[in-house]
């Protein structure tokens, strides 16, 4: 079985501990993780800290470059990165599965790579020019979920390098070995210490908090739970640090009564089912007009009945299983809820090991649990409406507030329902698309900044205004 290094300051660093990494599809050992101490993790920092120092000085166009040479190892070991990401997080190949993401990954790195931030002239006339400059912050703390591990892991890393930061990322406990070995592909093109990696259990040690209270860190971003986005956002406190929390989502999709339900069928379904609906922009509550109710229930349950669900390296499957056991217990707990109080038109009751297969409930009400809670998991609740304003209350009536979608033939009558959801992100005749050119974030609860272009760049600098 291979023992996976932590990566710091360049080297391979082995711990002295490690944990079992297994493959929700098969049980199987993928390979273990390093289990750092809080000894690793100060090497770590220091290294960063280091590193930072040259690193912050280098020109504009070294860091362009780096990150282009990113993206190109990026593209070069493709393949391999998609076949660890399948074995250990469970999506397959194929469909919107690992091959999807590493093309995802690619993307973001080359966009990122062709970011700036110049200086602004915010005054020059007689009374003097002042100029508003963009500078690196230091070493920024990265600590990333399972279930879009590396794609998530570029959205992190490549910005804070991007702009002359350091990171030190902590993956997901369920998820390191893609993580561990994407930053030992960064570190072939970049100079020691600029990007290092260190894995905890989450229950031996825990590498997450430590670092959002670690003093030589500057900013942490993390992407997961809200509760955990709560604990980094208090324990950050006591060191000011800067934050980028993307955090949970339960998003709303509202039907209007003029769809044609066969059309919108497959959008619905990946809108809501893309990576097992593991992913936090998926849409977890489906409004539906009653004049259309019946009818959209049977044209997403025929797109989805024909949906192959199996073992992720295997070329014919299309969805996986559930990550992990917490959250394949959370998605069965919610869904023996709402079989007492609604009609389950597909699906239900769990497959072998972590397999449950894609699971349809209608006629639900907003306090049921699957529609109050995020499910982040292969279920969707459908909610029948008869007032537009009451439908659009519901979809409101949440903490939550990453993405939402409205469904119609009259886009007019769309854009002006999109404008009333109260969420970062807003889609019409579709759900979840997401691009590295436009700024993504939650309102609410979801999170606070945004990551992507410019603005999600920006989040990685403070600003020093000169005056002369
Ligand atoms: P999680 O909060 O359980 O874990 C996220 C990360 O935090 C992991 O690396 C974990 O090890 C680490 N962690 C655990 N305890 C910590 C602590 N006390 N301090 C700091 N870090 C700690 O989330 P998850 O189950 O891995 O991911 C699923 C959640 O992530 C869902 O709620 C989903 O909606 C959300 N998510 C949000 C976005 C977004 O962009 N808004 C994207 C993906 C996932």
């Amino acid at each position: 079985m291979t023992d996976f290094p932590m990566i710091i300051n360049g080297q391979r660093v082995s711990a002295g501990r490690h944990f079992d990494v297994k493959n929700p599809a098969t049980g199987e050992t993928v390979g273990r993780a390093p289990n750092a101490s809080i000894e690793d993790l100060d090497q770590a920092v220091a290294a960063a800290e280091a590193a930072y120092k040259m690193w912050s000085r280098q020109p504009d166009a070294v860091r362009v470059q780096a990150c282009q040479a990113i993206a190109a190892k990026l593209g070069e070991f493709a393949e391999d990165l998609a076949q660890l990401l399948t074995r250990e997080q469970g999506k397959p190949l194929n469909g919107l599965g690992s091959r999807f993401e590493l093309g995802g990954a690619r993307a973001w790195a080359d966009h990122t790579a062709s970011l700036s931030l110049p200086p602004k002239v915010l005054q020059d006339n007689e009374q003097g020019r002042v100029e508003l400059h963009r500078k690196p912050m230091g070493v920024v703390g990265s600590i990333t979920p399972w279930n879009w591990p590396v794609m998530i892991a570029v959205w992190h890393i490549l910005p804070a390098v991007r702009s002359g930061n350091t990171v030190v990322i902590k993956p997901s406990p369920y998820t390191p070995l893609s993580t561990i070995r994407l930053v030992e592909l960064m570190n072939e093109v970049l100079p020691a210490g600029v990007v290092n990696v260190v894995c905890s259990d989450d229950q031996t040690t825990n590498i997450g908090g430590a670092m959002s209270a670690h003093p030589g860190i500057r900013k942490i971003v993390f992407t997961g739970s809200i509760n955990t986005g709560k604990k980094v956002m208090a324990t950050a406190a006591e060191t000011v640090k800067r934050l980028t929390l993307e955090l949970g989502g339960n998003d709303a999709a509202i039907v209007l009564p003029d769809v044609d339900p066969k059309a919108i069928a497959e959008g619905l379904f990946w809108g809501a089912f893309i990576n097992n609906g593991q992913t936090c922009a998926a849409m977890k509550r489906l409004y539906v007009h009653d004049s259309v109710y019946e009818e959209v229930c049977e044209a997403l349950v025929d797109f989805a009945k024909a949906i192959p669900v199996g073992e992720g390296m295997d070329e014919s499957s299309v969805l996986g299983p559930i990550n992990n056991r917490m959250q394949f217990d959370k998605v069965k707990r919610l869904v023996d809820a709402a079989r007492q109080k609604g009609r389950v038109l597909l699906g239900g009751e769990p497959g072998e090991g972590l397999f449950f297969p894609p699971t349809i409930i209608a006629d639900l009400s907003n306090d049921d649990p699957l529609v109050s809670d995020e499910q982040f998991g292969p279920a969707l609740p459908i909610i029948r409406y008869t007032d537009l304003e009451d439908a659009i209350r519901q979809a409101n009536d949440s903490p939550n507030g990453l993405g939402g979608s409205v469904w119609a033939k009259d886009t007019e009558k769309a854009l002006q329902v999109a404008s009333r959801l109260e969420c970062g992100s807003v889609w019409i005749n579709k759900h979840g698309a997401i691009q590295p050119n436009a700024p993504f974030g939650g309102v609410k609860s979801s999170g606070c900044g945004v990551e992507f272009g410019e603005e999600g760049l920006a989040e990685y600098t403070d600003i020093q205004v000169l005056f002369h």
